[in-house]
């Protein structure tokens, strides 16, 4: 094999553009597409050999139907184009073979969740066929399918050979110029005003414009050497081997049967590899991972295994006639989330991290590479990177317990999906000073960058406890009570998971008068909606933004955003500005109080005017609630009058009491965040990471009404923005209502506009009081999109294989003019 190996006399170049850290497959990927963008000088370390980490024992299943977001479809199918024509470019074999993915069904709500997935994956040219029981069998005659519904099958997916296709892509990356070095080991990195400046290897310091932490495993060490959070941990992962089985032969398709926790494929000379994610895993590497683990197996732990792989030979009966040729373990890394982490680090500028892939890392490695390579260069993201980006993890995400408990479960998660699934592990350390006031009163709860919130609440003599479905869960009927209290009496719900952050100064306002696409010069007192916008026009962040004072702001974004928007506003922040950014989430609760009767609910417990007169929409005010002073802010995310009361932390329980006393003589009731996220569906309200993200623009998610094109000084993007506004939008975000009661909506699900689809539903949920199905989604043409365009389509939405008539509109339907919300 051709290779680049350094010897022991070989020195590291004093210089280099790029430094990537490792040499795994998203290393080598990474080196691959920046040489093809253009960067000749790359240079790769890795500690021993390329693959030597976990790459080189990867299964090598290369499939695309079974994800469920744009970003992950658009990654696995970048690499399998990617490893299907690496051979013709670079004369390395990857060794990928499109024999073919099964996916295997056996209950009813697994059916039901891939016809949704399939339904979705065809909108991105992936062909997945839902067949019958005895095609399965067919397909696999070794199978036992007494128990089969269906089977979901895409013939372009299939397998590679994981050190091949590192191979291919470390020998393109060095015909495209970079420089590969094997035996070099990376100590430190090296940095300077909160910019990386390079690396110390065992061979001498580089010094670089840009690193990239691919270290897999060891990704969490080598970003701790910067003060950098990457929050991953390792786990034991499995497969078997058996000896040569009659039957099984080179050409079968790669199968997962997601109910075994198991995928099955040929290995070489007709054995059977069955792999496993199991749902109690068991994590591995707590002191640390060794530093000179290479081409390393674990020692299996048989004992906790052997009840998972008898179940899943259940699906081969033969096999268990044949001996074990290999029971093998290797360690991978998982995420607390199970998505990889991804881009540049909060913490240090030009500082990118691609690990973490969760047993993906073949999958996804062409597609992150790609990703890597284009964000750098471009200093943008090409992608929807929301849900990927490392920037969504907090701290407190990567201390070693609570990395090591959660991951515990995250294996499992691989096979596991679900409408709203949360974790079980890791759970209730972060928590608001009601919270147990709230578990006395029926709380159930759920969880979000650790905070824990109430979901709905259970009447008497039911048991707050989380169930899961593609239909109705029995929690449905009391988010729907939640839902009417709302909009007929008053609620109080938990905001306190948002992130709050002070921001002050003499230049705070042109400041963030620069940085928010709405004009913030308002009076002390005001609140103002607004999208922050990156030089392309495009939303990094949806906000609140009120005045205090002339020199102090607070803004509030979403809980997962939190990291993302303190070090958009630092890094925006020009050096010789005079603002203090200061994260203040710790220090209110939000009490949510929310209805038509929540007037009547302040004016038991306040001194002040609570009148439309005295206290308008929009506005802010301290106000006394007991002996606590609060902000209230009348806002509303529901589409009813009320007031979001931020209460000092401290004063929690007093407050809360009050308003639970007080809140007897009227009526009011505790809501969860499902009746929230029903009734913000129900008004249209945007949710960022959800609805939209970091593609759209305002003009694009109906949010035009946010922009203050006029203001003085201008705001970042407005350019594009401009630009856009005279060229027109290419795609619109429109709330959908189904018009038969029934279906459900969760996401993904494809909206079609005159028999051609346009889109697909990006958030969905019941809307109680509209009295179905309702969701936002994009509708999209090449041609433009016109309000016309819109009004003058007849819509379908397509739900586990059957497309329902819908109304789409781009005004709320519910209470279009925003009566209710002044009243
Ligand atoms: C049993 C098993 C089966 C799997 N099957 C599949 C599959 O079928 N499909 C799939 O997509 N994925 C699969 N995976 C997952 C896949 O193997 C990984 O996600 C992927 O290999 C991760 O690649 P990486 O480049 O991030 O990490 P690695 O391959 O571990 O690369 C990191 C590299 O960094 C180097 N390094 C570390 N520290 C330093 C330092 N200080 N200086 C220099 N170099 C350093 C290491 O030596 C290592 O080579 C499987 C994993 C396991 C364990």
């Amino acid at each position: 094999m051709e290779m680049n190996s350094t010897t022991d006399t070989d020195s590291v170049p004093a210089r280099a553009r790029v430094v990537i850290v490792g040499g795994g497959v998203i290393g080598c990927s990474v080196a691959y597409h920046l040489t093809k963008l253009g960067w000749r000088d790359v240079v790769l370390l890795e500690r021993a050999q390329l693959t030597a980490g976990t790459t080189w024992h990867a299964a090598g299943l290369v499939v695309t139907g079974t994800f469920a977001t744009e970003t992950t479809i658009n990654m696995s199918k970048y690499s399998r184009d990617l490893y299907a024509r690496l051979e013709e470019e670079t004369g390395q074999d990857t060794g990928f073979r499109p024999v073919g993915y099964l996916q295997i069904a056996s209950n009813p709500e697994r059916v039901d969740k891939l016809r949704r997935i399939s339904d979705f994956a065809r909108g991105f040219g992936i062909e997945v066929a839902e067949i019958s029981t005895s095609e399965v069998k067919e397909m696999w005659p070794l199978f036992e399918t007494n128990d089969v519904l269906a089977g979901f099958y895409t013939a372009d997916d299939g397998r590679a050979n994981p050190v091949d296709v590192t191979m291919a892509l470390a020998k393109g990356a060095r015909m495209g110029g970079a420089r590969l070095m094997e035996g070099v080991r990376v100590t430190g990195i090296n940095h300077a005003k909160g910019r990386v400046t390079g690396v110390s290897t065992d061979r001498g310091d580089i010094e670089a414009e840009f690193v990239v932490n691919c270290g897999g495993l060891w990704a969490r060490e080598i970003g701790l050497m910067a003060g950098v959070n990457v929050p991953l941990h390792a786990a034991e992962h499995y497969y078997l081997i058996t000896e040569p089985l009659e039957g099984i032969h080179r050409d079968l398709p790669i199968v997962e049967d997601p109910d075994l926790f198991s995928y099955f494929r040929e290995e070489a000379g007709g054995k059977l590899m069955v792999g496993m994610f199991e749902p109690v895993a068991g994590p591995w590497g707590m002191d640390g991972i060794p530093k000179d683990f290479s081409f390393g197996e674990l020692p299996p732990d048989m004992d906790r295994l052997a009840p998972y792989f008898e179940a899943a030979l259940e699906r081969i009966p033969t096999a268990k006639n044949v001996g074990i040729h290999q029971f093998f373990c290797g360690p991978e890394s998982f995420t607390p989330d199970m998505s990889p982490l991804m881009g540049e680090a909060p913490e240090l500028k030009n500082f990118f991290v691609a690990a973490g892939f969760n047993s993906l890392g073949i999958i996804f490695g062409g597609g992150a590479g790609n990703i890597i390579a284009q964000w750098m260069v471009d200093g943008l993201p090409p992608d929807d990177i929301r849900a990927v980006d490392i920037d969504r993890m907090l701290p407190f995400q990567g201390t070693p317990k609570y990395l090591h408990d959660r991951t515990v479960e995250m294996i499992g998660w691989q096979y596991i999906s679900w409408p709203g699934l949360a974790p079980h592990t890791a759970r209730n350390a972060r928590k608001a000073p009601m919270h147990d006031r709230l578990a006395e009163a029926g709380a159930c709860f759920g969880t979000s960058a650790g905070w824990e919130f109430p979901l709905w609440f259970a009447p008497e003599g039911v048991e707050p406890k989380v169930s899961y479905s593609w239909g109705r869960t029995k929690s449905f009927a009391y988010t729907a009570a939640e839902h009417k209290a709302t909009r007929e009496g008053v609620v109080m719900m938990d905001l306190t998971h948002m992130s709050k952050f002070l921001v002050q100064g003499r230049d705070a306002e042109k400041v963030l008068n620069r940085i928010c696409a709405n004009n913030v010069s308002v009076p002390t007192g005001q609140c103002v909606y607004t999208q922050w916008l990156n030089e392309r026009g495009r939303i990094e962040a949806d906000l609140t933004v009120m005045r205090l004072a002339e020199d102090r702001y607070f803004v509030v974004a979403g809980d997962v955003i939190h990291t993302h928007v303190e070090s958009w506003l630092k890094r925006n922040t020009p050096e010789d500005a005079h603002v203090a950014v200061s994260d203040l989430t710790s220090g209110y609760v939000i009490l949510n109080i929310q209805g038509p009767k929540s007037r009547e609910l302040l004016n038991l417990v306040t001194s002040a005017d609570v009148s439309n007169e005295a206290f308008p929409y929009r506005s802010m005010q301290e106000i006394d609630i007991g002996y606590a002073r609060v902000m209230a802010l009348r806002l509303t995310y529901v589409g009813e009058l009320g007031w979001e009361l931020y209460v000092p932390t401290e004063f929690t329980l007093h407050v809360f009491d009050r308003l639970v006393e007080a809140g007897a003589d009227v009526g009011l009731r505790h809501a969860g965040l499902n009746a929230l996220e029903t009734l913000r569906l129900e008004k249209a309200y945007r949710d960022y990471c959800h609805d939209i993200d970091n593609l759209d623009t305002p003009l694009e998610a109906g949010l035009r009404f946010a922009v203050d094109f006029d203001k003085p000084g201008g705001f970042i993007g407005k350019e594009a923005l401009l630009k856009q506004r005279e060229e027109g939008v290419k795609a619109r975000l429109v709330q959908f209502l189904l018009e038969d009661p029934e279906p459900l909506l969760h996401a993904e699900e494809p909206i079609y506009r005159d028999g051609v689809r346009v889109g697909y539903i990006k958030a969905g949920g019941y809307g109680h009081t509209l009295g179905a199905a309702v969701g936002l989604g994009p509708v999209a043409n090449e041609d433009g999109v016109t309000p016309d365009f819109v009004k003058s389509g007849s819509y379908e939405i397509e739900v586990s294989g059957t497309r329902y008539p819908a109304r789409a509109s781009l005004r709320p339907m519910y209470d279009p003019k925003g009566e209710r919300i002044r009243s």
